[in-house]
This record gives C-alpha cells, structure tokens and sequence, in this order.
C-alpha cells in the first residue's frame, strides 16, 4: 500500500483518540494571568501545559520544557529539518456561547469549544500526524518537533525562552491559520501622534472626540461635543454628509454644547476596506462645521485631511504603495482622544514589502509633523519567506494531493506565530471559506476538515524529515 493510503487509513482509524485528547485540552481555561514560579504567564496556560506534555509522553515523544514558557515534542533522529508551531493559550470568552466554551462538544460533524480552531485543536491535528508517521514506522532522514507555546494572543514572549535555547529548523510552519499557505505577512507601523494646548475660550469649537480602544482594530463609533452651535447647524451639516460616509448618526444635546454621535463598522485593522472607521467619519464631519480659529479646529481638521474617512490606504499621507507579493498598503486612525488640553492619536499601518522605514515611516511622520503634531511610530518589518522555495512546494502538494484543489501562496496583513522566524509560514488547518470564528463566541472546527488536515501534515512531515 502506498504511503498516502496507509497515512489515511491511520489518521480514519483515530478519530475518537484525536477528539478525546482535543477535549482534555479545550477543558482547561488557558487564559493569560498573573505570572508565578512555574507558570510564566499564569496558572491556566501553565496547565494546559502540563496536559499537553503528558499527551505527548503517552504516545511515545521526547519532550523538552523551556522554562514552562514552551514545550517541544519530537520524533527523529539526527539534524531537527522540520518544526511545527502552535500554541496553548487561548483569548477569553466573551458573551453568546450556546455551549460551555470550556467543554467540547459536537454537534452535526462540528467541534464547539475555546480553542478547537485557535489554537488547541490544531495543535493536536499536528501531534496526531506527528504520531500517524512515527505509528506507521515511515522511516525518516532527520527530526521533528511540535513546539507548543503559551503565549501566542497576548504577546508571545513564550518564544523567546525557546529560542534562548535552541535554533529555528531550517523549515517551520505554523497550524494557527488557513489554508493554503501564507508565506508574505505585512509590515507593522504602530505610530502615535499628539498635540497639546492651552485653555481654550473661542466659540465654536470642538471641546471633546473621541473613539477607539485598540491600536489594531478599527473602530465603528466616536463621539464628540461641540460647543457654541445649536443642534440644528450640527445636524444639517450631518444630514449632508452622513450618507457618503457610511455611518449613522444621533445627535443630542449635553455637556453643555451639541453631543454627537456616529456609529460605522468595525473590523481588524488589517482588512479596512471591510469595516467603516467612526472616528474618520466624525473627523470629516466636524471639519465641515462652521468653528472658530482655535487649536482644536486646526486639530480636527488636520486629521480630517490626512485621514479622510474614504481613504484606508494612506494616499493622503503619501503612501499608499502596493506590489504583487504582498497587496497594499493599509492605514488606520484606530484611537483619538481630544480634550480641553490636546488630542492624541493611534494610527496602526501594515505595509507591503516594498514598503521600508525611508519611504514610508518617515514620510507618514513628515507630513503629521507639519501639521502640528509630534509623531513617532515603531516598525516591524515584512515577514518573507520565498514561495518558490522547496519548503513552500512541498507543503503545497501535500495540501493538493488531499484536497484535490489548487494550492498557492498568500500573504496576510495579520501577524502569524512564525513572523519572526526566518523561513517560516502559516499552513492550515482552516480550510478556504469556513468560518471558524476564532476570538469569538461558538468557536468551531469541522471534524471532516481537522482529518484532512492530519493527512496534510503527516504527508509534509513524511516528504520533508523522510529518506
Ligand atoms: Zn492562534
């Protein structure tokens, strides 16, 4: 029988065992906390932890522990050729589960609980193929190692105490995202702009705005008051432009002046063009009033015009850029706060690789420091692991030898788990078009799909570590 079979034969025949160990994980609520001797990042990632290492010692792996920050199983002998990288700890639940997120169940083909889809359940996809190969005895040129964080949403400062350690294989993909593949992630800017002032008296003026609460999501709603015009001037003004602009509006009077409203749409700071940014819209809104000269005004109408609500790809900054590997460049006022002493601002930018420090941070810095504003912003570069590469090819038609679709390379605005690891990528185990709505309530995996996704692996770790 030939390997491929012999691999889904395996992976068909451990469905219940994969499900069970996806349980025992899921159970336990590895949510970041307070840091204590053995549990770096707090009691509950620490014991999903231990769970995970003593899975992994049942079935038969070597298991390195890194300060309890990170834990590595293997399998192999010789040269490490190939790492696979997921993570323990999850985000917190919030409200409208119709399961306990803490207990997996199934429910017509799907798995529900914390975790199944980020990052627990393909964490043990990638164990099982690692066990699926060392089961069946394929025999192998080198190692593998499943190394399995605790820190992934809340900073991955889990990485680290591995890599004080040992060194990046020369091939890692990371099951934390979907297929195909995406080797290309954005550049990050994380800038930060203010302006302060005195007392102000002129009427009429902006006297607060505000919206925003993450630097990397963009924000549906803001708020303002403006003092020293009736409702009814606010609202004409609004009634014109509210349409354009794609938000709605309300309109109140408080705080001693005219509160107004606007709610947009919000979504992740690196996919703009799907959501509509309410403290954009509100900018362009107020910048239409009729105010007085003031610091406040030239403020909200600086913004207005670098920022303009119908421009998420920093044109009006000077540059919007785009090449072929990576897309186009995104930008976003993700957080403002106007006062009576001064404005200050959170724009989060993710940039494509042709973007660099010289011709797009400096620039971006440039043009708000000659509107008053002082400026800084920190920069992280692309991430760019060659998609013509063998690593890349290979992963690629294990994906189609399985699915029988085209595999390609992608590239995302997000940051992965690999993006500070040379030669690393995201492969799986989400499959084009399935909603498994991680970060968010009834989070799922489709038990179909994750037996694919063994399959995939078992096949990479076979043509990668195998004689
Ligand atoms: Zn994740």
């Amino acid at each position: 029988m030939d390997t491929g079979r012999r691999i889904d034969e395996w992976t068909a025949s451990h469905v219940g065992e994969m499900k069970a160990d996806i349980a025992k994980l899921v159970s336990i609520r590895s949510v970041v906390g307070e840091a204590e001797p053995g549990a770096p990042f707090g009691k509950g990632p620490a014991a999903a932890l231990d769970k995970a290492i003593e899975m992994c010692r049942g079935m038969g792996f070597a298991v390195r522990d890194y300060d309890h920050a990170a834990a590595c199983a293997s399998f192999g002998e010789g040269e490490r050729l190939l790492d696979m990288l997921a993570h323990l700890d999850v985000v917190d639940v919030g409200e409208g589960w119709e399961t306990d997120p803490f207990e997996l169940v199934e429910r017509d083909g799907m798995l529900y609980g914390r975790g199944v889809s980020d990052d627990k359940g393909p964490l043990v996809i990638a164990l099982y193929a690692m066990r699926c190969v060392k089961e069946l005895g394929l025999p192998l040129k080198g190692s593998v190692g499943l190394i399995m964080g605790t820190d992934e949403e809340s900073g991955m400062r889990d990485l680290p105490h591995y890599f004080a350690v040992e060194k990046n294989a020369p091939n890692t993909f990371s099951p934390d995202a979907d297929f195909p593949l995406y080797n290309v992630e954005k550049g990050h800017m994380h800038g930060f702009f203010s302006a302060a002032w005195d007392e102000q008296k002129a009427l009429p003026r902006v006297e607060s705005f505000s919206g925003g609460f993450r630097f990397n999501v963009l924000p549906s709603d803001a708020e303002a008051v403006v003092l020293g015009l009736d409702e009814k001037t606010v609202r004409e003004v609004c009634e014109k432009r509210a349409a354009d602009l794609k938000v709605t509006y309300k309109t109140e009077t408080a705080g001693g002046g005219v509160k107004l409203s606007v709610s947009g749409l919000s979504c992740h700071a690196s996919v703009p063009e799907t959501g509509v940014n309410g403290i954009t819209a509100l900018a362009e809104l107020l910048a239409a009033l009729p105010l007085a000269d003031c610091p406040s005004t030239r403020a909200v109408r600086s913004i207005a015009k670098l920022f303009p609500a119908a421009d998420c790809n920093g044109a009006a900054l000077g540059v919007d850029m785009a090449d072929e590997v990576s897309g186009r460049l995104t930008m976003v006022l993700s957080i403002l706060k106007l006062d009576g002493a001064g404005v200050e601002c959170t724009l989060d930018s993710r940039m494509p690789i042709c973007a660099t420090e010289d011709n797009c941070v400096k620039p971006v810095l440039a043009k708000l420091e000659n509107e008053g504003f002082s400026a800084k912003a920190d920069f992280s570069a692309p991430h760019n692991t060659p998609g013509e590469g063998e690593f890349v090819r290979t992963l690629l038609r294990c994906y189609e030898e399985v699915t029988g679709e085209e595999g390609r390379c992608c590239y995302t605005g997000g940051g992965t788990y690999v993006h500070d690891i040379e030669g690393g990528v995201a492969f799986g185990p989400t499959f084009p078009g399935f909603e498994s709505n991680i970060h968010g309530n009834n989070e799922r995996m489709s038990v179909e799909d994750a037996l694919k996704a063994v399959r995939i692996y078992a096949r990479a770790i076979a043509a990668i570590c195998g004689k």
